[in-house]
């Protein structure tokens, strides 16, 4: 079979090489520069205003959503919007509960400290975290036997700020201890097309907005695509002509990347098509179909999967993962009824 690269294709809604995240021109820093997620932005703007008020550290924030759509970025916005320090960490970076101590004896009244992917912290950590979100203490151990010792550490007040792809992995203690808990939804075309025009221009890139509405509607929803599709098409916009990414350099552009008119790449009708090869169009059970393409269950679960939910391509049923029927004509199949007669007719 061949070779299946869902980590660094350059529809991959997380992180790939060649992406410079930290230290990113095109993180918006304010609220009012964050675009879309318009019901999460308004809760948060009155969660903040009133934190303020109180001259309070606003309650633990939960944020989830698939990658790419801006938690990050939101929560370092918190930050900025609170007026205190951001403090990043992530969950398998937070190896035992001293880092998690040191860490959090480490912060300041107010701050935010977020931790990415925060449903891989270990249990040990996690019950550090309990009394550290809820009482603003710790409790620290130090020695062995009888010489052990326990010592009641008070802490600033914080706030957290988790984010996670998979909210459901999170144990209900950990899920309780957050006030606030929204949901990132993927965008519309045209909130990626605002983002992109906003992108070009901190860029200094020339796009008119049919060019931006192609690229927004080819980045499944998603942020992180978009700004790395724009970049790649001015490469082309540069080469092809004077620069300037108008309707024409974009679609020439992602057809070269093979980019489709959705957004899916190679990778995706491979996919698709496995299921439809060797499942007769599913259902199949995601560590099967896993097993089947080379990849991680997660990966698919977390990376592939939602963007192909999102636009009504693939339902997750009990028994396992089904294609639809609107999947089926977009790889040139009529429906799944025929599968049979038309899997032949390709395949053999
Ligand atoms: P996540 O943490 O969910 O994986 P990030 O916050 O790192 O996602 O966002 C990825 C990139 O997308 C950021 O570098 C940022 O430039 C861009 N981005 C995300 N959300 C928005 C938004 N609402 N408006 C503008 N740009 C955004």
């Amino acid at each position: 079979m061949e070779d299946f690269d869902f980590e660094n294709r350059i529809v991959s809604p997380t992180e790939i090489m060649g992406d410079t995240e930290s230290d990113n021109p095109l993180r918006p820093k304010r609220l009012n520069d964050y675009i879309g997620q318009e019901k999460a932005k308004q809760n948060l703007a009155v969660y903040i205003e009133a934190a303020k008020q109180r001259h309070e550290s606003l309650d633990h924030v939960l944020l989830y959503g698939p990658p790419g759509l801006g938690k990050t970025t939101l929560s370092g916005i918190i930050a900025n919007e609170l007026g205190v320090n951001f403090r990043v960490t992530s969950g398998p970076a937070i190896e035992k509960p001293g880092d998690i101590a040191a860490i959090l004896t480490n912060l300041n009244e107010g701050d935010v400290l977020f931790i990415d992917e925060i449903h891989r912290i270990s249990r040990a950590v996690e019950e550090t975290l309990y009394p550290a979100m809820e009482d603003f203490a710790i409790d620290i151990v130090t020695g062995k036997g009888q010489m052990a010792a326990s010592y009641h550490l008070p802490l600033p007040h914080f706030t957290l700020v988790g984010a996670t792809t998979r909210a459901g992995q999170l144990t209900a203690p950990l899920r309780d201890r957050f006030g606030v808990s929204l949901r990132l939804e993927m965008y519309t075309p045209e909130e990626l097309s605002d983002i992109i025009k906003r992108s070009a221009s901190i860029l200094g890139i020339k796009i008119e907005s049919e060019g931006a509405l192609e690229i927004a509607s080819r980045s499944r929803g998603t942020p992180r695509i978009a700004n790395r599709l724009l970049k790649r098409v001015r490469d082309f916009a540069q080469v092809m002509s004077d620069g300037k990414i108008t309707l024409k350099t974009a679609r020439i552009a992602l057809d070269r990347l093979e980019i489709d008119e959705l957004g899916l790449d190679a990778n995706d009708r491979r996919m698709l098509w496995a299921i439809v090869k060797f499942y007769r169009g599913g259902p199949v059970g995601v560590e099967t179909l896993a097993a089947a393409i080379g990849e991680e269950a997660v990966t698919i679960e977390d990376v592939i999967e939602p963007y192909l939910m999102q636009i009504g391509f693939l339902n997750r049923t009990p028994r396992g993962r089904c294609i639809t029927k609107a999947a089926c004509l977009h790889l040139g199949l009529n429906c799944p009824n025929e599968f049979d007669e038309q899997i032949k007719f390709e395949w053999e």
